[in-house]
């Protein structure tokens, strides 16, 4: 079983691009934004339930889900926030699991995981916790530009997540992405290096369990 590294941080603070560069190292990558838009796909069973809760006005004219738009309402108002969160996040971290299992990796594996602080059964789940930290102003102006989203929203989003200081509190790394995207490669091959170490006493310590249990010590 791989050693799992959580990337976590706040909307558009960098953590896919971070996931990325140490994916050009090699390292498996798994995205829980990624799974998330495949528990969404049309006719699925959570699919169903968003439109007959939301109406159809929350398609796109291809009829799959219209996911920004979707994102807005949620944060607008909290009630549909929590339904939609306990509807999609069991299914998320079931997949997750899977995919984890599935990836056969001597070393260790990036599961990119944005919620990890505000839900604890992620947080449980991950050997290491990377923090992908970046200013409020860049992680705005960042959000705004991506998702072609008002300064307003993209500020409600930031409210109900963790806050930047919380965060902090549980990483145990941490990658600073407030300067230039050119600074991360740097970082990222810095942690590399001690991620390697990491997995390898991993992987010992699990093989010395396997020979105590199989031997019955
Ligand atoms: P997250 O996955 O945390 O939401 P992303 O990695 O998607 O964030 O980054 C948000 C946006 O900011 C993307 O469009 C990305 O290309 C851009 N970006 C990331 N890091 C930097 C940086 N250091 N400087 C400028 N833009 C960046």
């Amino acid at each position: 079983m791989a050693y799992i590294i959580a990337i976590t941080g706040g909307i558009g603070s960098g953590k896919s691009t971070v996931a990325h560069t140490f994916a050009k190292l090699g390292i498996p990558l798994v995205d829980t934004d990624i799974i998330a838009r495949q528990v969404v796909k049309p006719n699925s069973f959570a699919f169903r339930l968003i439109v007959e809760k939301f109406g159809l006005s929350i398609l796109r004219s291809n009829g799959s889900l219209d996911r920004i738009n979707l994102k807005k309402r949620i944060f607008k108002v909290p009630s549909d926030r929590i339904w939609m969160e306990s509807l999609l996040h069991p299914v998320i971290l079931k997949k997750s699991q899977d995919s984890i299992f599935s990836i056969n990796s001597p070393s260790y594996i990036i599961w990119i995981v944005p919620l990890l602080i505000e839900n604890r059964s992620y947080l449980f789940r991950a050997n290491r916790v990377l923090l992908v930290d970046t200013d409020y102003q860049s992680q705005i102006q960042r959000a705004m530009k991506r998702d072609n989203m008002k300064y307003e929203e993209v500020k409600k989003i930031i409210l109900v997540q963790s806050s930047r200081q919380n965060r902090l509190s549980f990483a145990d790394d941490i990658i600073d992405n407030s300067g230039y995207p050119q600074d991360i490669r740097d970082q990222v091959i810095r942690l590399h290096l001690y991620y390697l170490k990491l997995a390898k006493k991993f992987q010992i310590t699990l093989s010395i369990r396997d020979i105590r249990s199989i031997s019955g010590n």
